[in-house]
């Protein structure tokens, strides 16, 4: 089976006025679309098409040469933006981080507001293109950053940085340009008003 396109699980102006209707509508409908038709073109007639796409991005070092780049930007960005739709919901929905991830936050960083900080520095520090994450490494939560459409499940030999991600910020500017033009700080600040705890907490509970 070929990859698939997901739905947004919310309609595309859910998230006025963090995220605007016409850039989800772009980003979805055209930048991840185009991630999963150059994905599913890169892998056809391989073994990888059948594959699970988190398994496939998992296992880039098993790619013939000749496919490991494209696989590793449309692959990577189908599997980022496929978690980054599920992460978010309309403001004043997505609750607060609780139980055993609010435990693990205050754990990791002192405080809610310490790892948005800190979160909002790798954001912001990702010169150009790319993903700000909170994962969960060696069953303690971390954040990094990575370049284009690399996930930290690629490993930290592929993507700089390790671990399995339970909420991942897009920071590529076809993410915030149309509403924020160069203003990214404004869209990173802006994004925790539309965080989907209660799925962010699933995720922190198989990753762990
Ligand atoms: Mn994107």
């Amino acid at each position: 089976m070929p990859f698939t396109l997901p739905a947004l699980p919310f309609p595309a102006n859910a998230l006025v006025p963090a995220i605007d209707a016409a850039t989800m509508e772009i980003h979805h409908g055209k930048h991840h679309k185009a991630y999963v038709d150059n994905a599913n073109k890169a892998l056809e007639g391989t073994p990888w098409a059948d594959m699970d796409p988190v398994e496939v991005i998992k296992s880039l070092k098993d790619l013939p040469d000749e496919k490991r780049g494209a696989v590793r930007n449309n692959a990577g960005g189908h599997v980022n933006h496929s978690m980054f739709w599920s992460i978010l919901a309309a403001p004043g929905t997505g609750g607060t981080p609780s139980g055993p991830l609010a435990e693990a936050i205050n754990a990791s960083f002192g405080s809610l507001d310490a790892m948005n900080e800190k979160f909002a520095a790798a954001a912001m520090g990702r010169f150009g293109s790319g993903w700000a994450w909170l994962c969960v490494k060696n069953g303690k939560l971390e954040i990094c950053s990575t370049a284009n459409q690399d996930n930290p499940l690629m490993g930290e030999s592929v993507a700089g940085c390790g671990g399995t991600p339970i909420l991942g910020l897009d920071v590529w500017e076809h993410a915030y340009y149309l509403n924020y033009q160069n203003r990214r700080a404004d869209y990173v600040a802006s994004f925790w008003t539309v965080v989907n705890w209660a799925k962010v907490q699933e995720n922190f509970a198989k990753a762990k």
